[in-house]
């Protein structure tokens, strides 16, 4: 059992009124409200900062199950009725600390936010004071922790936030919120950029809702819906007494970006290549180009687009890729409910010798890999598929079929032509010949069951 998150944007229209969006006061309402949360964050955060004693505090707690009386920290919920008593005026209790009067310099404060407020630094100030206490035991000198600051995005709990989908027509939706004028507190309705993708995800099944948080960008705004789920998995100890063991092994390259193979029984079932489809190539020419920008300097030429451009573009392009591939593998992985993902534990090429642009780009192909393998890692596991990192010793080198050393070939007007760069794979040992990778790929199922230990055989 296993916990896994994600965030569903949904972009609030802050487009001119004319053109559907809200305006422009509406806009400064936001901001409004995100300086004053931050305010109020910054006095708790004082206040408990100036009471460490009960922030650290521990309490005596009974266990209903066992009966046992056990020591604890003083959880949350309780700091925050004490944090509320000592500074929040109500009829029971009409005199709150002087210095720490909360109604007084925050009136009309909604009391969801003032709780979600309390919550978030109970969690600052402790880290704070745990870190600044084992520094302080370390007797050290330097790395001093600092303090934490208050500013933070919102977090929408239920009573400052609905989300009101108007069922005819999705583009109408409007979210409405509790926010701050300059004067006081009001519920204010803002349309919303919304989408269907953002629908199938907030409705799909499995997926616990938290509460979402308002994030201002410096033109934009959105709401970021917060999702859980619970992941039920078989542990892969268990997994692998399986008999009926489905694995999925992945080899990771700079052209063929994933080569992806599926094994039951000792046999390779099926097999995916997903291509760069000239990404590498693509990549290489923008990273020239760049280069060439920078050794010329000064001036930039008019109607060319700037480096900074061309970066951008270069760093979306291998973002996209990314994405495309995990999918492409999780896709595979869904076909064979119960198996396990294997990963070669990534190896760096190193970016060394060859052009500028060159090392550049084998610094990028490098950054790819490693986002691939996250990325397909989290999206498998929220489907309940568990990966494993293998051991890449040989994984390339060595023959998928016998065990015998191999060797990288090409061919050239019909020549076999060896060398390193070969994309394909020979073996003399049982005269096996395949593509290269896919010899690997085959390779990352043996390195899971340990089943080579990848010396030459004798035919
Ligand atoms: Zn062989």
């Amino acid at each position: 059992m296993g916990q896994t998150a994600r965030t569903t944007k949904l972009l609030l229209d802050l487009s001119a009124r004319d053109q559907g969006g809200a305006n422009a006061g509406k806009r400064s309402h936001l901001e409004e409200t995100s300086k004053i949360l931050d305010a109020a964050r910054q006095f708790y955060l004082d206040f408990f900062l100036a009471h460490p004693e009960k922030l650290m505090e521990r309490v005596e707690v009974l266990s209903k199950k066992t009966g046992e009386v056990s020591e604890r920290l003083i959880s949350a919920d309780k700091l925050l009725t004490w944090a509320e008593f000592h500074t929040v005026t109500t009829a029971e209790h009409p005199d709150p600390l002087p210095e720490w009067n909360f109604s007084q310099a925050f009136p009309d404060f909604p009391n969801r936010y003032r709780r979600s407020v309390i919550k978030d630094v109970i969690g600052k100030a402790r880290g704070y004071l745990t870190t600044l206490r084992k520094w302080q035991h370390s007797g050290k000198k330097q790395g001093k922790p600092g303090i934490p600051t208050a500013s933070n995005h919102p977090t929408l709990y239920a009573g400052t936030y609905t989300l009101d989908l108007d069922e005819l027509d999705l583009r109408k939706s409007f979210v409405r919120l509790k926010v701050y004028t300059g004067s006081t507190w009001a519920w204010v309705q803002y349309p919303t950029r919304y989408n269907r993708y953002f629908e199938q995800r907030r409705a799909e099944e499995g997926w616990e809702q938290e509460s979402p948080q308002l994030v201002l960008g410096k033109q934009s705004a959105a709401i970021h819906c917060l999702q859980s789920k619970t992941i039920k998995a078989r542990k892969i100890v268990e997994s692998k007494r399986d008999p009926d063991l489905v694995t999925v092994a992945v080899d990771l390259n700079v052209k063929q970006l994933a080569v992806i193979t599926v094994r039951q029984h000792g046999t390779i079932i099926q097999t995916r290549f997903v291509s760069d489809q000239g990404l590498d190539q693509a990549r290489f020419r923008h990273l020239g180009r760049i280069a060439k920008k920078q050794w010329q300097s000064g001036q930039a030429v008019k109607g060319e687009r700037s480096n900074q451009q061309l970066w951008r573009h270069i760093r979306r392009q291998n973002t996209d890729a990314a994405h495309e591939t995990a999918r492409a593998i999780v896709e595979v992985c869904e076909q064979y409910p119960g198996c396990v993902l294997l990963f070669e534990r990534l190896r760096t090429i190193k970016a060394a010798g060859g052009s500028k642009s060159r090392r550049r780009n084998r610094k990028q192909a490098n950054q790819l890999k490693g986002k691939i393998n996250q990325l397909a890692k989290e999206k498998a596991y929220a489907k309940g598929v568990v990966s494993v990192e293998v051991n890449p010793h040989g994984t390339s080198q060595y023959c998928a079929r016998c065990g015998g050393k191999g060797v990288r070939f090409t061919y050239q007007a019909g020549q076999r032509v060896k060398g390193r760069g070969g994309k394909l794979f020979f073996c003399p040992v049982c005269h096996y010949e395949c593509h290269a990778d896919f010899n690997a790929s085959c390779n990352v199922h043996h390195s899971f069951f340990r089943e080579f230990h990848w010396q030459p055989r004798t035919p």
